[in-house]
């Protein structure tokens, strides 16, 4: 029986599991598939409080991995297959195996939804990014391209302008899902022109390992060509990491968690950290912050319990 496991080892679950093992709870940590979460493939970190001259992502969510082990928390790789969360203790299935569980933190974070280009992947941390926030500083006086309809890509694209000589908002169609003054904003901007009814087909250059241009198609004329891009921003949602858990935690219809304050969920002993539930700031502070809340919620709720 363990006291806590936390589901995910993003900036999330392994702040959750430094914070658990500190408190002497001998965490399991479900590393999941894609270890470390979205820090694992962000180059440099240059906003994570603490670190001057910046971080490696990967590094720095390895720290944290590290600090976590320290104390006694314990990883195993794979992920959560199934969960029942009907009554305590827990179960979840991990790697065909259920093991039992106090109290769960699901930290299971959400992922980018990427066009699915091949060099799209390839091109990931140099080049391609998922988030303005994060990358947006390497493209200053270069050439930016966003994708997207929605409210995230009006919003990269505003932020962007701050930094690139100019900022290019490619969309499939010619009619927006982001909200009216999200796309007046955008519009009123001189920085940004915008690209309808256009795709992108496909994303170069791999062999310099870097974004140097790509090549669109006008859906409507069917014309080809290609442009010359220095950094290339995907704004096209997020999926969050609910799937095991749908039909007992209570979501959204996009499937984020609700929080019933703090980090609870709609049931007592399962907690929520990071960008599973968060689909505002989505930082890897935040993440951090997150995960010292539920892992500090777990410790109380087990000390009410004698446990
Ligand atoms: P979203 O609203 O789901 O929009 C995704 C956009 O990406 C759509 O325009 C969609 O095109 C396009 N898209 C999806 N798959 C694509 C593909 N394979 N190829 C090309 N284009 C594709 O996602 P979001 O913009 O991230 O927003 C998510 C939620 O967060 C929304 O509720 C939004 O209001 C909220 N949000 C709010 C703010 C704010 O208020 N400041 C900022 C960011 C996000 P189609 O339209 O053609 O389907």
């Amino acid at each position: 029986m363990h006291n806590v496991v936390i589901v995910g080892s993003g900036c999330a679950g392994n702040t959750a599991a430094v914070y658990a093992a500190r408190a002497n709870l001998k965490p399991l940590v479900v590393s999941g598939y894609d270890a470390g979460g979205q820090l694992s493939i962000t180059s440099e970190v240059e906003n994570f409080p603490g670190f001057p001259e910046g971080i490696n992502g990967p590094h720095l969510v390895e720290n944290i991995r590290k600090q976590a082990e320290r104390f006694g928390a314990e990883y195993v790789h794979g992920a959560v297959e199934e969960a029942d969360l009907s009554a305590r203790p827990f179960r979840l299935k991990i790697e065909g195996e259920w093991k039992e569980a106090r109290t769960v933190i699901i930290a299971t974070g959400a992922s980018a939804r990427w066009l699915g280009l091949p060099n799209e992947q390839r091109l990931i941390g140099h080049g391609v990014s998922s988030c303005a926030t994060c990358d947006g500083f390497f493209y200053r006086g270069k050439k930016i391209m966003v994708t997207g309809g929605g409210d995230s890509a009006m919003e990269e694209a505003n932020f962007l302008t701050r930094f690139g000589s100019e900022v290019a908002l490619v969309h499939r169609r010619d009619s927006f899902r982001a909200s009216k003054i999200m796309i007046d904003r955008a519009k009123a901007n001189p920085k940004i022109k915008f690209l309808l009814n256009t795709v992108v087909e496909d994303i170069y250059d791999v062999k310099q390992a870097t974004v140097t241009g790509v090549k669109l198609r006008n859906v409507a004329t069917g014309e080809v060509w290609e442009q010359d891009v220095d950094g290339f921003f995907v704004a096209i949602g997020h999926i969050p990491n609910t799937k095991p858990f749908r039909g007992q935690i209570d979501t959204d219809e996009d499937g984020y968690i609700v929080s019933h304050g703090g980090a609870r969920t709609n049931i007592p002993g399962v907690f929520h950290a990071g960008d599973v539930q968060d689909r505002i700031y989505r930082q890897a502070i935040t993440a951090a912050g997150a995960g010292c809340m539920a892992a500090i919620e777990v410790e109380r709720l087990l000390e009410a319990e004698g446990h």
